[in-house]
């Protein structure tokens, strides 16, 4: 950390970007150059009540603005964001390090959310029963909760944060973001889209930082919600500390998601979608099929052609538009040593390494956080990797005898995000879908990630909270529900009608 640089990030507080003075600040980097484009201030709590109160004082204006009047600012900077998507994309991938094409992926399951909450006028729809007694009727519908806030990871710049906000503003919560530090820039360009689309002032704000501001966050009684996304340890004690101060909160964490490779699989498409799995986005996805299980003789069928195709993929610079890589760099010279190790260890610990990404170097980009893709084969439950989650370019391989072997292995493991299996049999596909222990079920699908409309609904370590982000979870999570029942008295005397 330094005192300051010069391309500071500024905060959006009450429609006016303002430029902390006086603040430590924390650098973003370019991973593909290992460049330092930019800084953040890292925030505390007198930014924290400023960006609070302005979405306090939003909050009932924005409140009592008819619901397809607020989607009408949604259909807006959806246009704007189609208009600027291209060069949205390649600021995610300069930021980020990940390839254009997952770039887009990125911003496009983004706007998908967006997207899903221009509907806001059919999602906040109640309920109703007339004559629930003899003259009584009954109706609920829901009400915004207020200030809400989202803390995100950096592994999608547009997607996690887009989970959060199109919802929260959409039922008339006014928002408090807290991007990544690691990745500031993509939603300091979205959020200028929205003003340009006409949010009132105040009820879009970013600050940035790192705990200090989370805990001012978490401690600030004018916020009603929290929506965090990152790793493990850190969102159960959001979850904890959060609730404990009377929050709403929604938590998701970090993944290890096994894939069971069955010896029926079709092979080229098994072998195309588990490279995908566990190598896009560098392997820093919470989606990341990380651990492959070869049940029976599906390791000798798979495993050759699946190290081919590693060792062919092509790793580089994704900043330059005219030529992509396969695989960009990872988010940090510091993970990529951690992920390196974890290699070091697993090899020592009796795996065999099939692809070898360690010494990975980019003649063009000699500064990148490079490592390339590793292929371990002939893992154990003991191995040191298995201990934690990677979120990196490696794909642990383990051997099993059968189905039964391979559920039991994936439902040791302390998370439960997503799980795959490929396989031709619908009676092994039924069996896996019911008892494996994760929330996210692909079926010859590497990435089951779901699409806006449908809740993102991890399991065990993976979740802390009772309502998932985004669909009809999300709409509930944001809102909160009045019931009421209404019985009118008739005028006595002079009745205007007679019955
Ligand atoms: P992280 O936990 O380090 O950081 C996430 C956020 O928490 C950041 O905004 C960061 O500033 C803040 N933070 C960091 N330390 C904190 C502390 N001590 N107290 C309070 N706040 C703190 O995660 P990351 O490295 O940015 O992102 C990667 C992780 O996110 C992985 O574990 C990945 O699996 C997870 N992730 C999960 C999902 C999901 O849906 N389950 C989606 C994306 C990413």
């Amino acid at each position: 950390m330094t005192t300051a640089t010069p391309e500071l990030c500024p905060l959006y507080i009450g429609g006016k970007w303002v430029n902390p003075t006086g603040l430590l600040t924390s650098s973003v980097f370019n991973p593909s150059r290992g460049s330092i484009i930019a800084s953040v201030p890292m925030c505390g709590p007198a930014e924290v009540n400023e960006a609070v109160a302005s979405a306090n004082a939003a909050f009932p204006a924005w409140r009592d603005t008819p619901p397809n009047e607020r989607a009408q600012v949604l259909f807006r900077v959806k246009i704007l964001l189609e208009d600027a998507f291209e060069e949205l994309c390649l600021g995610i991938a300069i930021e980020h390090g990940k390839t254009l094409s997952e770039a887009r992926g990125d911003l496009r399951r983004g706007i998908e959310v967006v997207e899903y909450a221009c509907g806001i006028p059919t999602l906040l729809m109640g309920e109703s029963l007339e004559n629930i007694a003899r003259g009584i009727d009954c109706h609920t519908d829901r009400h915004p909760l207020g200030v809400v806030a989202g803390i995100c990871p950096f592994n999608f710049p547009a997607l996690v944060p887009m989970w959060m906000w199109p919802i929260a503003i959409a039922c008339g919560n006014t928002f408090l973001l807290k991007p990544s530090e690691k990745v500031p820039l993509t939603m300091q360009r979205v959020v200028a889209l929205l003003e340009k689309a006409g949010l009132p002032p105040g009820v879009m704000n970013i600050i940035h930082g790192g705990r200090e501001c989370v805990d001012a966050i978490l401690e600030h009684p004018d916020v009603k919600a929290i929506s965090f996304v990152g790793s493990t340890p850190i969102a159960r004690e959001i979850h904890r500390k959060g609730t404990s101060f009377g929050k709403r909160v929604q938590a998701a964490g970090g993944a290890k998601n096994f894939v069971i490779l069955m010896p029926d699989a079709d092979i080229d498409r098994t072998v195309e979608a588990v490279k995908d799995a566990a190598f896009g986005c560098a392997g820093e996805r919470c989606m990341a099929g990380s651990t492959a299980v070869a049940v029976g003789d599906a390791g000798k069928k798979l495993l050759p052609a699946l190290a081919d195709l590693v060792k062919s993929m092509k790793v580089g610079p994704t900043d330059v538009r005219a030529s992509q890589p396969d695989m960009g760099a990872v988010i940090s010279a510091e993970h990529r040593a951690k992920v390196s190790q974890l290699i070091d260890a697993s090899e020592h610990s009796g795996a065999t390494v099939l692809a070898d990404g360690r010494s990975t170097h980019c003649e063009d980009a000699p500064e990148g956080f490079f490592l390339g893709p590793t292929l371990l084969d002939h893992v154990e439950e003991s191995n040191s990797v298995m201990e934690t989650e990677v979120f990196g370019p490696v794909l642990a391989v383990m051997r099993a005898n059968t189905l039964d072997e391979a559920i039991a292995s994936a439902n040791r493991q302390a998370f439960g995000n997503g799980a795959a299996i490929f396989t031709k049999s619908g009676k092994a596909a039924r069996e896996f879908r019911r008892r494996v222990s994760a929330g996210m079920i692909g079926i010859n699908v590497g990435v089951p990630a779901p699409l806006a409309y449908f809740p993102f609904s991890g399991w065990n370590d993976s979740f802390f909270g009772d309502l998932h982000i985004q669909g009809k979870e999300g709409v509930e999570f944001y809102t909160q529900r009045k019931t009421t029942t209404t019985r009118w008295f008739g005028f006595g005397d002079g009745e205007i009608w007679a019955k």
